[in-house]
Formats: structure tokens, C-alpha cells, sequence
């Protein structure tokens, strides 16, 4: 109960992967460190996950949410605007909420963190002479390219992708043209001016919290602390304090797919989603309907139209096949013939809960820095399959650094993975000694996810190390 007297401010950008750390971040600091935290939230027009995640209790009325006035984009936004630029764009425009809010606050709070996106609130910490933190809730491999991101748009001429060399940052893993993060794909795209700024003011914080752990990045975090170069350009302390991941809900009523679950043998079944908003192409869904059924192992599939249609046409139309009820957008018969193999869940599943269960043995993912923790959490091995944002330097961490994954041989965002391709993949994760070798290193990495968490482990140090800083200021 280090911060027990401290109030602390957490700046939420919109969307669910931003969304479930800020909260898990809010929920440890009031319930192991003994903080008052109030969670400021951009309102945008929720989804019903994200609705139900904002009403989810938090334990001991410590954490107080307070939705900031609405923003409006409309005005701004392209149809060919990036995600990127989008968040940075509501960023922006809620930032005089973000300061009529807490100046109006009974008890101003001693520290303000705010996520990637929300870095412009700076000079409002500065203002209300608060502490400032930012919260990159993911690897601090992506952290890393991201505050060096402005060393590079100096060093390196030409588009990141069509370079022939790695691209090297200090003391860490360098990094593969075609892996670097979305907005860097695209150096004359807007969104990669957004980067570019956002690296340039993380160090200008007053610390940097990672949703990692030591064991986990050790080569990564010690950079950062040792490198000299890192030394010259991140001057504050770097924080690594995860994995802050969601818990599995308390048991209510058990929805179909547990009860399936609940029959299988463990370790049998490979569990296939693609995050909350991750979407296939046709053919490839094709592919993969036809790789799963291949592979003959039992399976969960999320499935959601392909992105070629339009994203609700699920929800709103009753386009079947068959009479056996197979969604339009799979092979026809596919539900009666896998039907005792996997089940087929629509648009959303209770992923925590799944990945928990014992009989599930591989997790076919795009690798969201959330899902990622998620699997790891619950010694789960997967298959790493990358869509969009930072999740190819994700996916190669967990294939080549962890040896937790298989990835396919082609990149899923330049070529369809072929029906034998994933056939194979399934086979080897669920089936081989490839699969069962990496459901050991999993379930070693689990258990040092959870020493890192506990009193006295290394993330559970870090965070009240920070807090110490935070109440030191204070006293200044
Ligand atoms: N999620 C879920 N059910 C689904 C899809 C996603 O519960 O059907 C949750 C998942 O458990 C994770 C989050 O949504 O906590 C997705 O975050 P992530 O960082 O993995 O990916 P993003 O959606 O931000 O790309």
C-alpha cells in the first residue's frame, strides 16, 4: 500500500486494446498500491464490449470514471484517414476537456498518465503541476522503435520497407523492413508525422510504464537502462510493470462454447480470433475454413464477415448456405462437416475465459499485445498470425526470441495463407513435439509472469518505485 495517499489521473484513448489496459492499469494501482485513480475516458460512440468493460465493477470504490465531453472528427477525417491519425486527431480535440475536467476536480490529482496517443496532454500535467507518465501498454520492442523512430527519420533516406539492411536500434533486436509498425510504412503518410511526434515526446515525461516484465524483454529493458546511447535520449526511468492482463470473470451462467469446452480432452483444441477488430479477406477466410477442417483438430473459430463486405452484414441479414445455418461468407456444408469437430462463434467471444479453459491447447492470434498477454498468462502456445499495427514485430518476438509460436511463411497482410499451410501450423502446434515444446517454454514464461506480478516481484517493484517518485515530487 505504497501510494495509498496519492490520486492519480489516467487519460484513455478510444478502442478496446487501448481501453482494457488503461483499466487493468486503474485497477492495480488502487488495489495493490492503494491509490485513488480516476480514469478519464474520450467518448466516442461505444461498442457493446466496450460498454460492458467501462460497467465492470472496480474493486473498493477507488477507481472513479469520468467520460470527458463528447469529440467530433467528422470534420477532419478523409475516408483514407489512417487509424493512427484518427486516434491522434480525438486525442487532440479532447484536450480542452481533458484540462476543464480536472481543473474541476475536488481533489486535483498528484500524477497524470496518459497512453501513446495522449501524449499532447503534456503541457497540461505541466500546468496543474502534476507528475506525467505515459503508459505504452504494450513491448517495450515496440516502445523502443517508437521513441527511435526520430533517429531514423534522420538516419534512414527512403521508405523503411525498402530497405535491404535490419533496421538497428540501440542494444535491442533489430528489426526487419517489413515488420516496422504501421504508421511507418508510409513515410509520406500523415499518420507517420504522428509517430515520428509521439517518439519525440515520450522521454519528455517524467517515466515510462511498459505492459511488460523483465524476464520477458530483459535485452530490451537493459538497453534502455544501460545503453548509453538510450541513456542520451530516455533520461527517465523506464518502468516495466505488466502483465497487466484481464482475469478470468468469476463463474456465471456457462455459455455454450464453455459447456463444448468443458467435453474436450485438454490441451485439444486451438482457440481462432483475430481480436476485436481484426477482419479476413474472403479467400482467405476460404483458406482458413478449409485448413482448419484439413488439419483435423477440434477448434473455436470467431468468425466475422470478410472485409470485402460490409462489417455488420452478420448482424443484419440472415445470408446462410446450406440449412445447416454455415454463415454466407464459408464454404457451404462447413458447419455439418466440422461439426463435431469445433464450434463457430459470431463476431465476439469470451477470449480470457476460453484461453483459461484446460482443454484449450493453441491459439491461433494477430497478435494484439493483449491477446498476446492473455495466451501467455494462461500457458497457451500459438500461431502467430499478424494483421495490422505493431503485431508482425509481436509475432516475430514470439516465434524467434520466446519460441512460443509458429508463424506462417508468408506475411498475412501481403499474401493469403494457403489451406496446407495453415493445415500444417495446426498440425505442429496441436500434434507435434514442435508444439509440445513450445507449450513447455509457455507454461515456464506463465509462471514468471506470475512471480513478476506478486509482492516483491519485479513489475510489482517497478510500479511502486514509480509511485515513490510521484509522492518524492510532491514533496518538492
Ligand atoms: N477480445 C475478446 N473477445 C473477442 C475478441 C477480442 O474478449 O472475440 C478481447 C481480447 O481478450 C483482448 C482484446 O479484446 O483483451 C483485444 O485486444 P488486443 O490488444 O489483443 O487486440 P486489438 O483488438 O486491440 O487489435
Amino acid at each position: 500500500m505504497d501510494g495509498s495517499k496519492l490520486h492519480v489521473a489516467i487519460l484513455a484513448s478510444p478502442g478496446m486494446g487501448h481501453l482494457i489496459p488503461v483499466m487493468l492499469l486503474a485497477n492495480r494501482l488502487a488495489t495493490q498500491h492503494g491509490v485513488k485513480v480516476t480514469v478519464l475516458v474520450v467518448t466516442t460512440a461505444f461498442s457493446p464490449p466496450e460498454s460492458h468493460l467501462l460497467k465492470l465493477p472496480t474493486e473498493k470504490n477507488l477507481v472513479e470514471r469520468i467520460e470527458l465531453p463528447p469529440v467530433d472528427i467528422s470534420h477532419l477525417i478523409k475516408p483514407d484517414t489512417a487509424v493512427v491519425e484518427q486516434l491522434c486527431m480525438m486525442l487532440r480535440e479532447a484536450m480542452p476537456g481533458v484540462r476543464s475536467t480536472i481543473s474541476a476536480l475536488n481533489h486535483r490529482p498528484d500524477a497524470l498518465i496518459v497512453d501513446h496517443f495522449g501524449t499532447e496532454a503534456l503541457p497540461i500535467a505541466a500546468e496543474f503541476n502534476m507528475a506525467k507518465y505515459v503508459y505504452v501498454p504494450t513491448a517495450a520492442w515496440f516502445a523502443a522503435l517508437t521513441i527511435y523512430c526520430p533517429v531514423l527519420d534522420k538516419e534512414v533516406e527512403g521508405q523503411y520497407v525498402d530497405q535491404q539492411d535490419l533496421l538497428k536500434i540501440p542494444g535491442c533486436k533489430p528489426i526487419r523492413p517489413e515488420d516496422v509498425v504501421d504508421p511507418m510504412l508510409d513515410r509520406n503518410d500523415q499518420q507517420y508525422y504522428e509517430y515520428v511526434s509521439m517518439g519525440n515526446r515520450i522521454p519528455q515525461f517524467d517515466g515510462i510504464l511498459l505492459n511488460t516484465w523483465e524476464d520477458l524483454e530483459s535485452t530490451t529493458l537493459k538497453a534502455f537502462k544501460e545503453n548509453e546511447i538510450w541513456r542520451s535520449i530516455v533520461k527517465i526511468p523506464v518502468h516495466p510493470i505488466g502483465p497487466l492482463r484481464r482475469p478470468v470473470q468469476p463463474d456465471g451462467s456457462k455459455s455454450a462454447v464453455i459447456e463444448w469446452l468443458d467435453k474436450q480432452p485438454n490441451d485439444s483444441v486451438v482457440f481462432v480470433s483475430f481480436g476485436s477488430g481484426g477482419m479476413l479477406s474472403a479467400q482467405q477466410i476460404t483458406e482458413l475454413a478449409f485448413g482448419l477442417e484439413m488439419s483435423e483438430q477440434k477448434f473455436i473459430w470467431v468468425v466475422r464477415p470478410p472485409t470485402e463486405g460490409a462489417a455488420d452484414d452478420a448482424f443484419f441479414t440472415s445470408k446462410t448456405v446450406g440449412s445447416d445455418g454455415t454463415p454466407y461468407y464459408l464454404p457451404e456444408g462447413f458447419s455439418t462437416r466440422t461439426g463435431n469437430l469445433g464450434r463457430v462463434v459470431s463476431m465476439w467471444a469470451q477470449q480470457v475465459e476460453i484461453l483459461n479453459h484446460p482443454s484449450v491447447g493453441g491459439f491461433m492470434t494477430h497478435c494484439g499485445w493483449n491477446s498476446t498477454l492473455e495466451s501467455i498468462c494462461s500457458g497457451v502456445p500459438m500461431i502467430a498470425w499478424p494483421l495490422y499495427a505493431e503485431q508482425r514485430l509481436n509475432a516475430t518476438y514470439l516465434v524467434e526470441e520466446l519460441g512460443i509460436s509458429v508463424r506462417p511463411l508468408v506475411l498475412p497482410t501481403k499474401n493469403v495463407v494457403a489451406r496446407d499451410e495453415i493445415e500444417k501450423m495446426v498440425r505442429s502446434l496441436m500434434d507435434d513435439e514442435e508444439g509440445k515444446k513450445m507449450r513447455e517454454n509457455v507454461k515456464k514464461l506463465k509462471i514468471r509472469a506470475e512471480n513478476a506480478l506478486c509482492e516483491g516481484g519485479s513489475s510489482h517493484h517497478s510500479l511502486s518505485e514509480m509511485l515513490k517518485h510521484v509522492a518524492a515530487k510532491l514533496k518538492v
